[in-house]
């Protein structure tokens, strides 16, 4: 086998997965990037807008699609996870299964089919706060632009969208399919989770449906959220007077996440702006231990902070208690004032960090080694590498910086044997 014969497996195909691939595949190898969801962009196609330049994401993603559509040299998989890992370098043998999306490449996303969809399903890119069709986009700007179809909200028997469909795009006995691959190197992509805020039960989430987390933010300011891009409580739908966030929810804690992600103070200065942008007058707290916004991103955090109805109050919030009308009660102490405070406020949100999504995925088993976190440590054994916050909590400019690292590495790797 040439150099260029042999394949890279990219696992993940979020925005290091993403980069990763295209740096690898642009310098001649062969690359596949599989992604387990419907469509690439991982968690950052679900932000409203990045820090510090406040730019939407979709900017940067649709850069990269770009690149990827001509790009010969990178195959595309998506619906697509890794099932086991073995072998060893150069000479790696991964099962990879596709599940059924009952759609195929002749999709124009006309949309006729979800006009005559009679079924609806809660919409998980939206964290359930709206619902799509059975047969649905699994976001506005899908890559690739294809609808997919969710089987399970099915009603028995119906094919009105078959015989809506003018292209022969749609099989609704469509098979999941397996295959083993052979591979030199592999990138380990995988990203992360937001933390299960329900562990949280002093704070309430999915207990008062004013409590919402960081996620629920982005895509509610989101144009292509449930609201269309206005930020309203979830009981009532009004735009919140007051809002408080809430740092290290769950972060730095040994009963949850020991570790500071090391964005969510970023996020949520990034997320007070999205609040004053829409409502000048708006009350908005900020409940911290320490701001944490280190080198490139300080002027941006005091940027924010000279906003004269922010106040920040230096404490844990300790316990969220709910009003008659929905509002949400604030206890914590203030350390630097030395008291307690009750702050009553319309709306609430949960800076919940990121948590390692391998742990418990089915290729890891003995193959790849994760530190106590569940993050990939670096020492894999030959062949495998991470990119990424696969292996630790990172920004975006970050991330792509340590996928262009992976690549390299498993160009390096190609190159040795
Ligand atoms: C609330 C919040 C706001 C943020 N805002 C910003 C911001 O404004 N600016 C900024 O710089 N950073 C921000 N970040 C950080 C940013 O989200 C990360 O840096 C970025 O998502 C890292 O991308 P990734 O590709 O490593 O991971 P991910 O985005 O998680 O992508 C991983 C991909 O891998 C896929 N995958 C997982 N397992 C498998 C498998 N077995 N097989 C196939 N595919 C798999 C997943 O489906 C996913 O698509 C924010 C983070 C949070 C929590």
């Amino acid at each position: 086998m040439s150099n260029q014969e042999k394949k890279i497996l990219v696992i993940g195909g979020g925005i290091s997965g993403m980069s990763a691939a295209l740096d690898a595949s642009e310098t001649g190898y062969s690359v596949i990037l599989i992604e387990k969801r419907p469509s690439l962009g991982g968690r950052v196609s679900r932000f409203h807008q990045y820090f510090p330049k406040l730019c939407p994401p979709m900017c940067g993603l649709e850069i990269n699609y770009k690149r990827i559509r001509p790009n010969k040299n990178l195959q595309v998989l998506t619906s697509t996870e890794a099932l086991k890992i073995s072998g060893e370098a150069p000479d790696l043998k991964v099962t990879l299964k596709t599940s059924p999306t009952y759609v195929n490449h002749k999709c124009t996303a006309c949309g006729d089919c979800v006009d005559v969809c009679p079924s609806e399903r809660p919409d998980a890119f939206n964290f359930g706060m709206n619902k799509t069709r059975a047969i649905y986009l699994p976001q506005q700007m899908a890559y690739p632009n294809r609808f997919v179809i969710d089987r399970k909200h099915c009603p028995e028997g119906c094919d009105k969208c078959v015989v809506a469909c003018n292209y022969q795009a749609i099989d609704l006995n469509m098979p999941a399919k397996e295959q083993e691959i052979d591979v030199s190197s592999v990138i380990l992509a995988t990203g992360w989770k937001p933390y299960d805020a329900k562990k949280l039960t002093h704070l309430g989430f999915s207990k008062f449906p004013n409590v919402i987390n960081n996620i629920m933010m982005e895509r509610l300011a989101s144009l292509s959220g449930p609201t269309q891009g206005v930020v309203v409580r979830p009981s009532d739908k009004k735009p919140p007077k007051s809002v408080a966030f809430i740092q290290c929810a769950g972060s730095r804690d040994e009963n949850h996440l020991p570790y500071c992600s090391s964005i969510c103070c970023l996020a949520s200065l990034k997320q007070i702006s999205y609040v004053r942008a829409q409502n000048p007058e708006a009350e908005i707290y900020l409940f911290y231990i320490d701001i944490r916004t280190p080198g490139k991103y300080e002027d941006f955090a005091a940027r924010i902070q000279e906003d004269p109805k922010l106040k920040l109050i230096k404490g844990k919030v300790a316990k969220i208690t709910e009003t008659a009308d929905g509002s949400l009660v604030m206890e914590a102490e203030d350390i630097l004032k030395g008291n307690k405070v009750h702050i009553e406020v319309d709306m609430a949100v949960l800076a919940t960090g990121m948590e390692p999504s391998i742990a418990g995925q089915s290729f890891v088993g003995d193959t790849i080694k994760l530190d106590s976190s569940g993050f990939i440590q670096e020492d894999q054994k030959a062949g495998i590498f991470s990119a990424g916050v696969a292996k630790m909590p990172l920004d975006v400019s970050s991330s792509v910086i340590d996928a262009s690292g992976a690549a390299l590495k498993a160009i390096q790797n190609l190159r040795s044997d």
